[in-house]
């Protein structure tokens, strides 16, 4: 058959916390085709199947994984529909998200650029509906392609369908596993561009020349200009918390923000402020969610309060020196990776009442 399948390939190099141990099997599919081998060749061996991306949001067992990890590595952008306000633009699961970002913006073509320097793959923005700096890829998703892994057969969602929430969507929760992303519909606005709900990012536009007017200009030059400052200014902001993948950086091996912002119901608020008071904060982040009747609460705040300072260290893993709620690996394993997120889990449960929820997807035992 082909693809072949590499036997006890190493995990550490594809992900971007370098943690892990080996695959039983590893298979590369770049086509459709490819994919339905893999995934036939997983059936008749009974083996479970673990979906890879650019692993960014991916925390391999140092026992390695005992079954086949499938690559998406699909490649292709096709420009679908189009009008004068508007394209819809059909990117296959394996191309690199922020080439798609860089793309976009050479095509004046607005909706995404603040989403630039997130690292990953195409095929993974819906799993957990990708954001940041006020930007979710749910705004331009219009529909995501498919392959159902217990039928084979296609199905397309559309954008309500896939019930995207902050960081999260049906294939993260009740779908969990059971499809394939096989492509993403984006529709991107040729006419307007969002206005930057960050302050950096209001500045960085704030002394470009017309700014306002080239946010809704049809002069494509002047649009693109626009989406190039958003996008220096969201790089130059990712850079300094290392949230941008970068060798040089050590304090970018992580997996991007280890725990979500918690967002907790009406009901809850006030135990949460009792137990602030008693712990001495007067005042502490804590905004109307946009779901409604919930508060969201910052994660990174709750850590640092909790005791854990940025740069922490333990076992050959940290916490990062520039961003609170990335957790790194500092020559460590995922054993020492999984006990630092739980101890963290505890203490910040011990002082806020409030649990954490884990960002990324461990695959292997929770005991890692
Ligand atoms: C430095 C850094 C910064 C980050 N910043 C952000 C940020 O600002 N905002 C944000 O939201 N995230 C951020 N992340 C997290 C991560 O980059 C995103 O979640 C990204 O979309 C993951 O893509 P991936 O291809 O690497 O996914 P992977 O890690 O390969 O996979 C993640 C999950 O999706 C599944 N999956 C992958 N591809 C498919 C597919 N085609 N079909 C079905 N399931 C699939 C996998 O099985 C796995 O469960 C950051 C990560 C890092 C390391």
């Amino acid at each position: 058959m082909s693809p072949n399948p590499e036997r006890a390939k190493e995990l550490q190099a594809l992900t971007t916390l370098e943690l892990g141990g080996k695959a039983e099997y590893y298979i590369a599919a770049r086509s459709l085709e490819e994919i339905l081998q893999a995934l036939s060749f997983a059936r008749d061996r009974k083996l479970p199947v673990c979906l890879l991306g650019g692993g960014s949001n991916t925390i391999f067992s140092d026992q390695g994984f005992s079954g086949l990890v499938l690559h998406l590595q699909t490649k292709g952008v096709e420009l679908i529909d189009e009008d004068e306000r508007s394209a819809l633009l059909d990117v296959q699961a394996g191309e690199v998200w922020d080439d798609f970002v860089s793309h976009c913006i050479a095509h004046g073509l607005a909706g995404v650029e603040c989403l630039s320097g997130i690292p990953g793959y195409v095929g993974a923005v819906p799993i957990q509906n990708v954001g940041a700096y006020g930007q979710e890829v749910s705004r331009t998703i219009e529909s995501v392609r498919c392959l159902d892994r217990i039928t084979f057969e296609q199905v397309v969602f559309t954008n309500s369908q896939c019930d995207f929430a902050y960081r999260q969507s049906r294939f993260k929760s009740y779908d969990k596993n059971r499809y394939v992303v096989l492509s993403v519909a984006f529709r991107l606005w040729r006419k307007t561009i969002e206005e930057p709900r960050y302050e950096e990012l209001k500045q960085a536009m704030a002394d470009l020349p017309g700014a306002q007017a080239a946010s809704r200009s049809a002069r494509p030059e002047e649009r693109i200009e626009a989406l190039l400052r958003l996008r220096q200014a969201v790089l130059a902001l990712r850079k300094k918390k290392s949230m941008v993948v970068d060798p040089h950086d050590p304090e970018s091996k992580s997996a991007g923000s280890f725990f979500m912002n918690p967002v907790i119901p009406q009901s809850g608020i006030e135990d949460f402020r009792r137990k602030m008071t008693e712990a001495g904060f007067e005042e502490y982040p804590c905004f109307p969610a946009e779901s409604g009747q919930a508060y969201k609460l910052s994660a990174a705040w709750l850590v640092e309060k909790s005791g854990f300072a940025k740069g922490y260290s333990e076992n050959g893993v940290g916490i990062s020196a520039s961003h609170s709620l990335a957790l790194v690996n500092r020559g460590g394993s995922t054993k020492a990776l999984m006990e630092l997120s739980r101890k963290i889990q505890k203490r910040v449960l011990d002082f806020s009442g409030v649990w954490l929820e884990r960002e990324p997807v461990l695959v292997g035992p929770e005991e890692a």
